[in-house]
């Protein structure tokens, strides 16, 4: 037994300091009690607190170096087999200095979405990068900076073809070529909001439907053939259609792209670009558009904008799309997307550089060609000749055994049917694996030959791909080790991440990812496991998701789970279709509305759209519940077709509503289910659950409460948590390795993501977190982390009045501070708030989310004492300088709050000609004179860069005169 417990590693206050923090709270405990559990019985409303703490499901808690015992022994029962099997994922080799400088490097991982551009410079040019890459390899206008993975990203494809096309029918054709799991989605999805897929075997040539909004090519097909979908787009075309083409990256290093093709949206997987296959993701998608449809992309749109001093400068645009001002009317629900991701395959691209690249795919190519060759002459039937890395192996009535053959050689292949097998090559495949597969079909190739003599297989004339591609001088630089090495210390150094400081962004509980947590990421037998290998390759992690789900079952109250969603928005996407499915099989047909308070995430109204229910708004009060009066009305208006209600709890005011129980309630006696947003539920875990207050399904956010790190906007997972009732609802998938949920999902297909057990490859770091917490460590975190936000929001209160607080004045996990009375005293905005910050060396709070005008803090249980004062203090400064700006002390419109915040440059090169001085610009308080971070740039005007809208590289002389 190891003598630290590791939940006081997790923990950033001690009892020495909370006791410090609940006598500023005012909290005392009553003889016997503990004193954290005082705190939480006067915040939590009794109804609901639960003292019992979770149940006796959860094992004890294991020190670090269990919990890396156990994980190595679930890893071990892994079984890392060559994947030859395709269909999105395939081997790749991770460049070391990105999987060390990146992956596991905390200033990457832990950063959050750059909603605060100006600490976020890196990120937003890795980005950029990766908008550059997709956009340039595909040939469309304009890239988004990732989707969540390929499956997902072909459905938002298709949504947005309805949205963009003028026609009116509700048919959608899927290429017979395309991925089993896509067309599984695309079924879902569909089948959600009255879209009519109609398969068509678009390379043999069979015939559009006549009247039709879109088609969904894959190049190349599943299958590996490599066809011109050229006049088929243009078939689409005539008809009013839009084409959506899911293209493999790698090929299109040497293939046609499909903006050159006429492709007008398109869509796919950076998987292979470096990011290794994890069972299933993370890995980024790409969405990519031709011009004119760049408003109507999903997602984050990274562009470049300009400082106050003229400078260029990234940030997100069109921020307007954002599910938070669209709501029910957003392009789409996804907001946490796959940055880490997104940056690691852009910097392979950066890395590889454009001849690296097309060396990789001709590499790649070469090998699938010398297969095909071995097994033509070897008198095996191959079902094409035009392929770029997958061969289609025709094998009457032994393509299972041949699969079994190579399996108990350590490759798996893919089994088509009965009579055909395909395999993939990919970066890693060798000349030995070639002689080995070519054996499980009975033909001995010759083992040692050299590929210079080979030519690629056999790619039509007319698909070569002519046209240049990452000629940005980014591309073609940082090709050395040292280089590479350097520019991304350069990338991180622009940007603030946990490494630095707190994140106290509310809504979002950016804890502590320890180091035991993310360790086994990166492991082989976790890392290197294709999606749909066999069962028996992949039981630990079996074995890890159904422990996972049955800790996530007990702590909330549920009866089933499902780890598949990718992000908490795709959760809210399963946990809806899994209601409207049930009302379904009820025979409730009538049953889509959807009510929703009008304080919720923006996520919760897009979500309810794509699961084709309409929303209906409730109010909120003054005081920032929901409005009960309001609500019974809403329920009696739609008293037939009432289908749920969404909230959030505590709420996404923060606060513990009183009448919780009151609302499940009234929402079950008039017929409809309870869905509770479980994003918040780092202030109740441990001490109350969903199950208990009447919902009837969740999704939690890994990414928050479970200690998966942000990675920058990314990766997320989402699980959704339901009662056994709707259980059978819950997603399923057509390749799964074991059926839990492959019951009556009324949908055809039901899977939400491309990958059985979607972002599998971090499960390992909230298996450890659980693990390594316990039971008593859980229930202590949320104490803590509602204790923190209480004591920011008492010391505070005198200087920004606490917008909303439960019975006892007492708030959940965060708080949100009202600056519209400063501003309407002093004239400084929110905006100068979170600016200043940066000075004072601080990552804004949650700015005007969800109240304008406001600054949501979330303290989490990591943060000590000492960093939590600090942050106070700086809020206490600014305070006084707005005081001062008032005053007159300083003009109103040159003072340290409206030139927030002060690059270097901008305090040392030329004349100080300011009513404020270099030292209040830059050192407001002496303590971070030897710890100073730097933002890159000066303020960001947000509105430029959407009037001029740039989302490629820009060209390195906009760089040149930074002066
Ligand atoms: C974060 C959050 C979501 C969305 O989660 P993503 O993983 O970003 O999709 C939904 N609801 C609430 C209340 C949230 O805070």
């Amino acid at each position: 037994m190891s003598v630290t417990i590791f939940a006081d590693r997790h923990i950033g206050t001690t009892s020495a300091t909370q006791a410090v923090m609940l006598e500023a709270v005012g909290i005392t405990a009553e003889a016997g009690e503990r004193p954290l559990d005082a705190l939480m019985r006067r915040a939590v409303p009794s109804s609901i607190y639960a003292s019992r703490g979770t149940s006796a499901a959860l094992p004890e808690a294991a020190s670090e170096a269990e919990a890396l015992a156990e994980l190595r022994e679930l890893a071990s029962r892994n079984t890392v087999n060559k994947a030859m099997i395709g269909l999105g994922y395939y081997g790749t080799l991770t460049p070391s200095v990105i999987q060390r400088n990146v992956l596991e490097n905390p200033s990457w991982y832990t950063a959050y979405t750059p909603y605060q551009p100006e600490i976020s410079q890196g990120r937003l040019e890795a980005l950029i990068n990766f908008q550059t890459m997709v956009s340039e390899l595909t040939g469309m206008a304009t890239a988004n900076a990732s989707m969540l993975d390929e499956s997902s990203a072909a459905a938002e494809g298709m949504l947005l073809a309805r949205r963009a096309s003028k026609v009116t029918s509700p048919v959608f054709a899927v290429d017979a070529g395309a991925f089993p799991q896509t067309k599984a989605l695309l079924a879902t999805r569909a089948a959600a909001v009255g879209i009519e897929l109609v398969e068509v075997d678009l390379a043999r040539g069979e015939a559009l439907p006549e009247a039709l909004f879109g088609v969904f090519v894959q190049y190349p097909a599943a299958s590996g053939l490599v066809w011109n979908p050229k006049v088929v787009i243009e078939q689409v075309h005539a008809a009013g259609g839009l084409a959506v083409v899911s293209a493999d990256l790698l090929s299109l290093t040497l293939l046609a792209s499909p903006g050159s093709l006429g492709a007008d949206v398109a869509v796919g997987t950076t998987q292979r670009f470096g990011v290794p296959m994890g069972f299933g993701g993370p890995h980024a998608g790409y969405m990519a558009v031709r011009s004119g449809l760049e408003r109507q992309l999903p997602g984050r749109l990274v562009g470049v904008s300009q400082d106050a001093s003229g400078h260029p400068a990234y940030r997100l645009s069109l921020q307007t799309r954002e599910q938070h001002i669209r709501r029910e009317k957003a392009t789409s629900n996804i907001c946490t997307a796959q940055v880490l991701l997104a940056v690691m395959a852009s910097m392979y691209a950066v890395y590889h550089g454009p001849t690296g690249l097309s060396a990789i795919a001709t590499r790649t190519a070469q090998m699938a060609s010398q297969l095909a060759k071995s097994l033509v002459a070897g008198g095996v039937e191959i079902a094409h000749e035009s392929f770029f890395d997958t061969v289609t192996v025709v094998v009457p009535q032994r393509a299972a055994a041949i699969v079994k053959a190579a399996h108990a050689g350590g490759y798996l292949l893919h089994l088509v049917d009965e009579d055909t097998v395909s395999v993939s090559t990919d970066e890693t495949t060798t000349l030995e694996d070639l002689a080995a597969v070519a054996g499980f079909f009975g033909v001995s190739a010759p083992g040692a030959f050299g590929l210079a003599a080979l030519e690629i297989g056999k790619l039509p004339e007319e698909l070569r791909r002519t046209d240049d591609f990452l000629t940005h001088p980014v591309f073609n630089v940082h090709h050395s080790e040292t280089a590479m090495m350097r520019y991304l210390k350069q990338l991180a150094d622009r940007d603030y991440a946990l490494d630095r400081g707190m994140i106290p962004l509310g809504s979002c509980t950016m804890k502590l990812n320890a180091a035991t947590e993310m360790a086994a990421v990166t492991w082989p037998e976790f890392a290197g496991i294709h999606p749909f290998a066999p069962v028996s390759d992949v039981e630990g992690y079996l074995d890890l998701v159904t422990q996972l789900e049955g800790w996530l079952a007990d702590v909330t109250g549920y009866d089933a789970v499902s780890l598949q969603p990718n992000a908490g928005s795709q959760g809210e996407l399963a946990g809806l279709l899994a209601i409207r499915g049930y009302h379904l099989a009820n025979g409730d047909t009538g049953r889509d509305v959807c009510l929703i308070p009008s304080s919720a995430h923006g996520t919760n109204a897009a979500s309810a759209v794509l699961a084709g229910m309409k929303v209906v708004v409730v109010a909120t009060t003054e005081s920032g519940d929901v409005d009960l009066d309001d609500l019974r009305t809403k329920i009696a208006a739609n008293a037939d077709t009432l289908s749920a209600l969404m909230i959030t709890y505590p709420s996404t005011h923060g606060v513990y509503e009183q009448d919780v129980l009151e609302i499940t309630a009234a929402v079950h006696a008039a017929g409809g289910q309870v869905y509770i947003d479980g994003a918040n539920l780092n202030a109740l875990l441990g001490y109350s659950r969903f199950g208990d207050l009447g919902g009837d399904v969740s999704h939690l956010n890994l990414h928050k409460t479970f200690a998966i790190p942000h990675g920058g906007g990314g990766p997320g997972v989402g699980p959704v948590a339901a009662k056994a009732h709707l259980a059978p609802f819950l997603p399923s998938h057509p390749l799964a390795q074991r059926a839990e949920h492959a019951g009556g999902f009324v949908f055809e297909g039901g899977p939400v993501s491309a990958a059985p057990y979607g972002s599998s490859g971090v499960l390992p770091i909230s298996w450890a977190y659980v693990r390594m917490m316990g039971a008593a460590g859980l229930r202590d975190a949320t104490a803590a982390a509602v204790l923190s936000a209480n004591y920011v929001a008492a010391r505070l209160r005198d200087y920004y009045p606490v917008l909303y607080s439960g019975e006892g004045g007492l708030v959940a996990h965060e708080c949100i501070l009202d600056l519209r009375p400063l501003k309407d005293d002093t004239g400084v905005t929110v905006d100068d708030v979170a600016k200043r910050l940066i000075d004072y060396g601080f990552h804004a709070p949650t700015m005007s989310f969800p109240v304008a005008g406001t600054l949501m803090v979330e303290p989490t249980e990591s943060e000590d004492i000492a960093e939590i004062d600090r942050f106070i203090d700086a809020m206490i400064k600014i305070h006084d300088e707005a005081q001062a700006v008032k005053a007159v002390v300083w003009p109103a419109d040159d003072n340290p709050l409206v030139n927030a915040p002060h690059t270097a440059v901008s305090v040392i090169s030329g004349e100080w000609a300011h009513a404020y001085t270099r030292d209040e610009a830059v050192y407001p308080v002496a303590s971070i004179i030897r710890t100073k971070y730097w933002p890159p740039v000066r303020r960001i005007d947000q509105a430029f860069g959407d009037r001029n809208l740039v989302c490629a590289c820009p060209p390195i002389e906009a760089f040149a005169d930074l002066g």
